[in-house]
């Protein structure tokens, strides 16, 4: 078998045939009428759009611009954001579903249209009314990029030993210091910055502010090269004396964390529908290829392990949908079901990515036949959004609390 010859990224009518074949009528049925829709619409964008240029850019480590920019002109890059910022007021199980197509599609063009998201957010939630205006439509049209920093080096799981300081300064606020691991942070229009306003405060001190990229005192790092995601740009910034006006900060001064905690919520929905649409990926390149070398009748074991990978996909998106639900429908979600829903959905993505390269034995290495992308691309959902080992602590403590209730 020529690996190539399997390829069906790049004819969309043989994409959305196969991508249908593997919809779960009880994942389904999770979903409202709109929310089938909007996934209807997203994975038609993505047949023609995104999944043909997503092995290109995985090999060229070319931003993927273009795919971003079609889910951008379709009107589906503002999900979950009021119409008058120019989003479509949608769920956050519209949202996982989306996610979860422009994953199995392409994850790289998933990591940057989420960062879009992730950036808007804390604008929408706690900048004023003429800052949302300024800068929320740009993100969700596609015409300015975002970037989100928090971490820095030696805070990322930590987030409130950062270093970042913003000092007063006429009338605003003057901004030093250094992030890293920055998606997008090359080339971001807008930024997201959280500073310490006085280390000596820890959490309470953290402040968030939006910053033009443009502005002077502000410089970027060479991308990293990484082991996956190729298709997204991840980089450090550094910011030296950056002069932020004081309307540019986002809520009160110490009201970061709060933020932080706030935006949280969105991005480990975003990552754990990365997790479900890289183990549908996997899932399907697999079956799909053991189809082809078998025909009909499967070795058990390989039949065996689809079955196995089946029920623990089908698992996966029922529970990603139920949590999203849950924060659609709670002022105050979970914080431990948030984070099963992210370690367990990202877990299966690469777990996922693992089993069906071992399933295929020599074909699961083949660059052709895209698993072995699944693999390298899982990989950093279980680090970024808060590692699995922090979620496991989050777990932790949210079941020890609810025990003493
Ligand atoms: C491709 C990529 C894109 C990213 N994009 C962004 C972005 O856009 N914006 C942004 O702000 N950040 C981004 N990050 C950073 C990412 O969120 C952090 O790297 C991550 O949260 C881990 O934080 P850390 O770097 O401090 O690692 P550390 O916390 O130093 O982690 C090192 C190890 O220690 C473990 N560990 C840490 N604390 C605990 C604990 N309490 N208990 C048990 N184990 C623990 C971790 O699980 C990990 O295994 C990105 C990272 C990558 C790789």
């Amino acid at each position: 078998m020529n690996a190539a010859q399997l390829d069906i990224d790049s004819d969309p009518k043989a994409y959305l045939a196969h991508h249908e074949s593997l919809d779960e009528s009880a994942a389904d049925a999770l979903l409202d009428e709109r929310e089938l829709h909007v996934r209807g619409l997203v994975r038609d964008v993505v047949a023609h759009e995104v999944a043909p240029r997503a092995a290109e850019m995985d090999r060229t480590h070319e931003f993927v611009h273009e795919s971003y920019q079609a889910l951008a002109c379709a009107g589906l890059a503002g999900l979950i954001f009021p119409r008058h910022l120019g989003g479509t007021a949608d769920t956050n199980v519209a949202y996982a579903a989306a996610m979860e197509e422009i994953t199995a599609g392409c994850a790289a063009t998933s990591l940057v249209y989420m960062t879009q998201m992730h950036a808007a957010y804390p604008i929408m939630i706690a900048g004023s009314e003429e800052l949302a205006e300024r800068y929320v439509p740009g993100l969700l049209k596609g015409t300015a990029y975002g970037a989100l920093g928090i971490t820095e080096p030696g805070a990322g799981s930590d987030v409130a030993s950062l270093r970042s300081v913003a000092a007063p300064s006429d009338g605003g606020y003057s901004l030093s210091g250094a992030k890293t691991f920055i998606t997008t942070g090359d080339k971001a229009d807008v930024i997201i910055c959280f500073a310490s306003i006085d280390r000596s405060l820890g959490r309470k001190g953290i402040t968030a502010f939006v910053l033009n990229g443009a502005w002077d005192g502000l410089d970027r790092g060479t991308p990293f090269l990484k082991m996956g995601m190729h298709g997204s740009s991840t980089s450090e910034l550094f910011f030296d004396e950056v002069q932020v006006p004081a309307d540019h900060r986002l809520g009160e001064e110490g009201g970061g964390w709060q933020i932080v905690m706030n935006s949280v919520i969105k991005s480990r929905i975003s990552a754990a529908a990365q997790g479900v649409g890289l183990a549908r990926a996997a899932y399907g390149r697999a079956l799909r290829a053991l189809r082809r070398i078998h025909g009909s009748r499967l070795p058990d074991e390989a039949a065996f392990a689809l079955a196995t990978l089946r029920g623990k996909l089908l698992q996966g998106r029922l529970l990603l949908f139920s949590v999203a639900r849950d924060i659609d429908r709670s002022a105050t979600p979970n914080a431990g079901q948030i984070g099963i829903m992210k370690q367990t959905c990202t877990d299966l993505g690469f777990d996922t990515a693992r089993e069906a390269m071992r399933v295929l034995g020599p074909y699961g290495d083949l660059t052709d036949l895209g698993v072995e992308r699944c693999l390298r691309d899982a990989k950093v959902t279980q680090i970024y959004d808060g590692t699995n080992e922090v979620q496991r602590l989050l777990i932790a403590r949210d079941t020890v609390r609810k025990a003493g209730e």
